[in-house]
């Protein structure tokens, strides 16, 4: 099966539209209808086998994974995701293979209301690059480098379980019910598109924290020229990340990867409400802390030690 083929019945076949999508696959570029008063966020994530997921891996999972990721990017700037395109390397034409990733990717899309518009089928060891493009009401972008002094700091959902599924791929000795768990958590992440309501009218700043909540802050803190103390008691930590980690288990959470969860700042003087509103919503964020103007990050220990804390996030290169 060639090119324009293998396209028109894995790619041009997916069913998920959208109004605004006014031509997508087909021309030498796709036409999309920005709303009126919106601006567009634009961002890019490239998964390689072998580094970013298992090439054994059911391509459904990997396909899917690969829009949660790139999903998560617009969350964190409090943006709805729309449109993706997708430039795919493929060592071959594995017609199943095909069938399970255009299955996956179909189903992400629909579950995010996100038209694929485009993409480009290449040749080569496998590799899978989208570009999504997201909308937001001008002016409520929230951006990392944007936090003050006297702002908390909090972060979604709970950490490390991606990082421990990762760590313990090799281990057999793992409770099979367990391994199921971690596996979900890292093949099948749930980008947290509840939060971008509430991210668009309180947070100061914010970032998903795909290489680990560390290394993540520290780009905050960095970018707006402060430093943060974080309670090391209040960082939310996965059920099993403490089963299987132990005394380790906050310092894995602070540097795992793969949680596709967001760290934000809220103004003190904003709490109350952003507490009301969370509250209202039924969703459940963590106050980990508290930005500062001095640089650097420190940690409140258990037993009320201030220490400083360097971060070990995921760097390729290193
Ligand atoms: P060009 O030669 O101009 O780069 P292509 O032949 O690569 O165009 O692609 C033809 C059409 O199919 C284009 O509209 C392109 O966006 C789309 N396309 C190619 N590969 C993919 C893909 N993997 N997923 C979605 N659309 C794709
Ligand atoms: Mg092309």
């Amino acid at each position: 099966m060639h090119e324009f083929l293998l396209i028109e019945r894995f790619f041009k076949s997916i069913t998920h539209h959208r109004q605004d999508v006014i031509f997508g696959i087909g021309d030498d570029a796709a036409c999309l209808h920005v709303a009126s008063d919106h601006v567009l966020l634009v961002s890019t994530d490239t998964l390689v086998a072998d580094v970013h997921f298992l090439s054994d891996w059911d391509a459904y999972d990997i396909a899917y994974r690969a829009v949660m990721v790139n999903v998560s990017d617009m969350v964190a700037m409090a943006a709805f995701p729309c449109w993706i395109t997708l430039a795919l390397t493929l060592p071959k034409a594995d017609i199943a293979w095909l069938e399970r990733f255009s299955t996956g990717l179909q189903d992400a899309l629909q579950r995010f209301n996100i038209a694929l518009v485009g993409g480009d089928t290449t040749k080569g060891p496998l590799s899978i690059t989208l570009t999504i493009q997201g909308q937001v009401l001008q002016g409520k972008a929230v951006r990392r480098g944007t936090a003050k002094p006297g702002d908390i700091i909090y972060v979604s959902g709970d950490l490390g379980a991606a990082a421990l599924a990762i760590a313990c791929l090799q281990r057999t000795d793992l409770d099979p019910n367990d391994r199921a768990i971690l596996m979900k958590k890292l093949q099948r992440p749930e980008p947290r598109i509840d939060l971008v309501p509430i991210l668009q009218q309180f947070a100061t700043a914010a970032i998903d924290i795909s290489d680990g909540l560390g290394a993540d802050l520290q780009h905050i803190c960095t970018l707006s020229g402060v430093g943060a103390c974080l309670e090391w008691a209040h960082i939310p930590i996965h059920p099993l990340v403490k089963k299987y980690q132990g005394t380790q288990a906050v310092d894995f959470s602070l540097n795992g990867g793969d949680d596709y969860e967001i760290c934000f700042t809220v103004s003190p003087l904003h709490q109350q409400a952003f507490l009301a509103c969370l509250d209202e919503k039924g969703l459940c964020c963590t106050a980990i802390g508290i930005i500062e103007s001095t640089t650097g990050l420190r940690a409140l220990t258990e037993e009320r030690i201030l220490t400083t804390y360097h971060p070990l996030g995921y760097r390729h290169f290193n």
